[in-house]
């Protein structure tokens, strides 16, 4: 079998990168390399931006209606083909193919929120300031922008950005995570149907060097990122240092606190999803899981016998789930942090070092593993393990599960297990995160409203996707006129 080499996207053509740096992607179920992705260079990018910024002008003038109708194309040719992105999805990212699904309907929710641009780009006008003067804002596009994505969403978190860049008049520069760039590959193939003008969308795969050569590019005027807190704030520094608008969404370690009054058995399968979802690979996953007095008995026999009641296998077997860990070293780096919670004495309750699965033995597979007794001090309670790893931290009563939550500087999400009004409303007034759930495990806002967290999980004030994703794309111009 010939494993296929991704290639960029610019200026409505395929082509090939020059660079001579190519990395692996894998099917981490199976454990086999599935495709090579050329690590992109300066030059990349710059023929990349170029396209970009020669598209711009016209697509600037083209109205935001027929801008529009480009999207309703796209999204019938996505739902034509969406089990075939999902399936790419699964295959090198490794989640379970429902998963996917989700996924995909969250990318096409973006394209569906996006055609709403006929009011949502709109400005606003005041007759009479001053006498026979009026003044008016009108929101205008600014030129090219990029989008540098994580492993964890391939198909989604580059849609919180394309759609509202494109359809308000920017054109566009994609950079997938290198680890799973074939969804985009095979979304970009959808896009190049549709008859969008050459040059408005454009992908240069890579790795660091092509997030520098976008950093430091000249003829970008803006960057959304999303990944680990260190990037995140790295490439927030070195756009205020080059001048460019930036939107940079880090790593989170979320809480998810349950009370005694909690309705623990239809919590269930929610909590379950929340932290073995994925393998516990979203920024929104629970972390750190924190029963609230008298509830921690019921709630960690539950809790634990649903997790071992978990099928493990491959994302694309309808059956599972809870898949692989997206690479060997990733699995790795998760092993470390289980035993860094051995050696800082968390007891263990429940063991997936050893998991292996029959039908795949060489697949990057863990099992869930739980530690009770861990302090907000051990690391696996402070740091962002991105693993089926849960941390218990018990607390005595709510001022406990809030401290706990505003004492460390990731706040991305959180959530509480309630059947009461006050507690909810104390606990969503003083939580430093700001992406909240009740009663909801993982607290994914939709398209239409902001994604993104606080703290040390997000650099920048305009979040990913809802009605600020409109102001991040346009300059906001004031006229102030009068006529003698
Ligand atoms: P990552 O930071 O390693 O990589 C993200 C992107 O940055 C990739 O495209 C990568 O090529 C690039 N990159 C990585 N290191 C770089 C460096 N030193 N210099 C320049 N570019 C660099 O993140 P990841 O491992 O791909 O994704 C997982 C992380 O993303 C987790 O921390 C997760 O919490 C976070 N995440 C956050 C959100 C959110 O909404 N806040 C959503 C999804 C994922």
């Amino acid at each position: 079998m010939t494993i296929p080499v991704i290639r960029n996207y610019i200026n409505g053509e395929w082509v090939t990168s020059q660079s001579t740096v190519v990395g692996d992607v894998w099917n981490p179920a199976t454990g086999e390399k599935i495709a090579r992705v050329p690590y992109g260079t300066k030059e990349d990018v710059g023929r990349a931006v170029e396209a970009a910024a020669n598209a711009y002008p016209e697509w600037r003038k083209t109205p935001p209606l027929s801008r529009a109708r480009y999207l309703f194309r796209l999204k019938e040719a996505f739902e034509e083909q969406f089990e075939e992105i999902a399936r790419v999805l699964t295959t090198e990212q490794g989640k379970a193919i429902d998963e996917s699904r989700g996924e995909v309907r969250r990318m096409i929710e973006n394209v569906e929120h996006a055609t709403g641009v006929t009011t949502m780009m709109t400005g606003y006008c005041l007759e009479d300031i001053a006498k026979g003067v009026d003044c008016s804002l009108q929101r205008q596009p600014m030129g090219v922008f990029a989008a540098i994505a994580p492993y964890n969403f391939p198909g989604m978190v580059p849609w919180w950005f394309l759609p509202y860049a494109i359809v308000t008049g920017n054109t566009f520069v994609l950079k997938p995570s290198e680890q799973v760039p074939m969804t985009q590959q095979k979304v970009f193939e959808i896009i190049d149907e549709i008859g969008l003008p050459e040059g408005v969308v454009n992908t240069v795969n890579g790795s660091r060097d092509v997030v520098n050569a976008i950093l430091d590019h000249p003829g970008i005027a803006g960057v959304s990122f999303v990944g680990s807190t260190p990037t995140a704030r790295y490439i927030y520094e070195r756009c205020g240092a080059t001048g460019k608008r930036v939107q940079a969404l880090g790593g989170a370690k979320n809480i998810v606190a349950v009370t005694p009054d909690a309705n623990i058995d239809a919590a269930m399968p929610s909590l379950i999803t929340s932290f073995f979802g994925c393998s516990g690979q979203r920024c929104l996953s629970g972390s750190v899981l924190v029963p609230v007095g008298d509830v921690a008995g019921e709630l960690i026999e539950k809790f634990v016998q649903s997790a071992k009641a978990m099928k493990i296998g491959s994302g694309l077997d309808e059956a599972t789930s809870m898949g692989p860990v997206v690479s060997r070293a990733h699995r790795e780096r998760v092993l470390g942090y289980i035993e860094k919670g051995i050696s800082e004495g968390a007891e263990m309750i429940l063991d997936g070092r050893n998991y292996s699965n029959p039908d795949f033995p060489e697949g990057f597979f863990l099992g869930p593993t739980i530690f009770d007794h861990v302090t907000p001090e051990m690391t696996i309670a402070k740091e962002e393990i991105f693993g089926p790893v849960v941390s218990i931290v018990r607390a005595k009563n709510l001022d406990e599960v809030i401290d706990i939550i505003n004492t460390r500087g990731f706040a991305n999400a959180a959530c509480i297990y309630t059947q009461n009004g006050a507690t909810v409303r104390e606990f969503k007034y003083r939580v430093k995160p700001a992406m909240i759930g009740v009663n909801i495990g993982i607290a994914a806002p939709m398209s239409f409203f902001p994604f993104g967290g606080s703290g040390d999980s997000m650099f920048g004030d305009l979040k990913g996707h809802g009605r600020e994703i409109f102001q991040f794309f346009t300059n906001a111009k004031v006229v102030i006129e009068r006529y003698f």
